[in-house]
């Protein structure tokens, strides 16, 4: 009965969500509920249609606040998503949709910014490195600053490593991260070099770890009840997958191709390139750390470590 009431609060979409979620998912739900039961009237989301391989179930777009919202990623400018967006406001109460925040500038979750704009009268706001990106920003915000809605404030947190300019925001008042494609519901965040650095990416996962966090709202996926397991497990994977790049390069793996080949198995076509950006992402890292050399295409061990 709790598990439902708390469904109920969270809207068609999450249904979705939690239809096509992961068993390991399924028992996070369990240290979720009470915190997405505390904020029914303060937090909802609205899930666009651009399901993917990517994209999941397609992008979570979120409503933030009492009278006077904000809304964190627009995915897409179709009238029928900002219907949906407009229709979750106002099943809040919201008077008005005062101010559009983006997580990041991938066109999954901005691609409708401007038009929700347009149509509510909202401030767009966006990080401070992507000014200008969209051509229609009212404000920008980098880490730290504070942004208000009714009822409460946002913390942000500028998070690079998926995207260069990647901010979460962190809720005060429930302890809500929203993490944008930091961390997703269930999967990993792509970092595809050049603008995505997987230095920075564990970096921002560290940051994160410094943080009281009750619930994740990802940008994709369902939510993660779970947060500081959730963050270490998102950093032991690419420690993992680290350890695997030096292991191949020691077994005589010199180029991107043939590390990807020897570490993700069995990829499917589809991911094949994702994976690759991954093994680059981590190439550079070691690069950067001074452990690996590239010559002419080839990668090589600088020293056994
Ligand atoms: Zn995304």
């Amino acid at each position: 009965m709790r598990r439902r009431e708390a469904l109920a609060t969270m809207g068609k979409a999450s249904l979705a969500i939690l239809a096509g979620m992961l068993p390991s998912v399924i028992s996070n739900l369990e240290g979720a509920e009470r915190p997405a039961m505390a904020t029914p009237d303060r937090i909802r989301h609205y899930t666009a249609n651009n399901p993917g391989i990517m994209t999941l179930q397609g992008t979570n777009q979120y409503v933030v606040g009492k009278e006077n919202v904000l809304v964190i990623d627009v995915a897409l400018s179709a009238n029928s998503n900002m219907d949906g967006i407009i229709e979750q406001a106002e099943a809040m109460g919201a008077k008005k949709i005062e101010k559009i925040l983006l997580t990041h500038i991938h066109s999954d979750h901005c691609g409708g910014a401007l038009a929700l704009r347009k149509r509510c009268g909202a401030k767009l706001g966006i990080h401070r490195s992507r000014a200008g990106y969209l051509g229609g920003e009212d404000f920008q915000y980098d880490d730290n600053d504070r942004i208000g809605f009714g009822g409460g404030e946002l913390q942000v947190l500028h998070t690079p490593g998926h995207e260069s300019g990647h901010c979460c925001f962190y809720e005060f008042g429930d302890r809500v991260l929203f993490s944008g494609d930091n961390i997703l519901g269930y999967g990993t965040a792509v970092i595809r070099p050049p603008d995505g650095n997987m230095t920075d990416y564990l970096k921002s996962l560290e940051r994160l770890l410094e943080f009281n966090i009750s619930l994740i709202l990802p940008g994709h996926g369902p939510l993660v009840g779970k947060p500081e397991a959730k963050i270490k497990e998102y950093i032991e994977h690419r420690m993992m997958r680290e350890k695997q790049v030096l292991d191949a390069l020691r077994k005589g793996r010199h180029t991107i191709g043939d590390i990807t080949e020897m570490i993700y198995v069995g990829v499917s076509p589809a991911l094949q390139r994702v994976a690759e950006f991954s093994v680059q992402a981590h190439l550079e890292k070691l690069m950067r750390e001074g452990r690996v050399k590239s010559e002419s295409g080839r990668y090589l061990l600088l020293r056994d470590n």
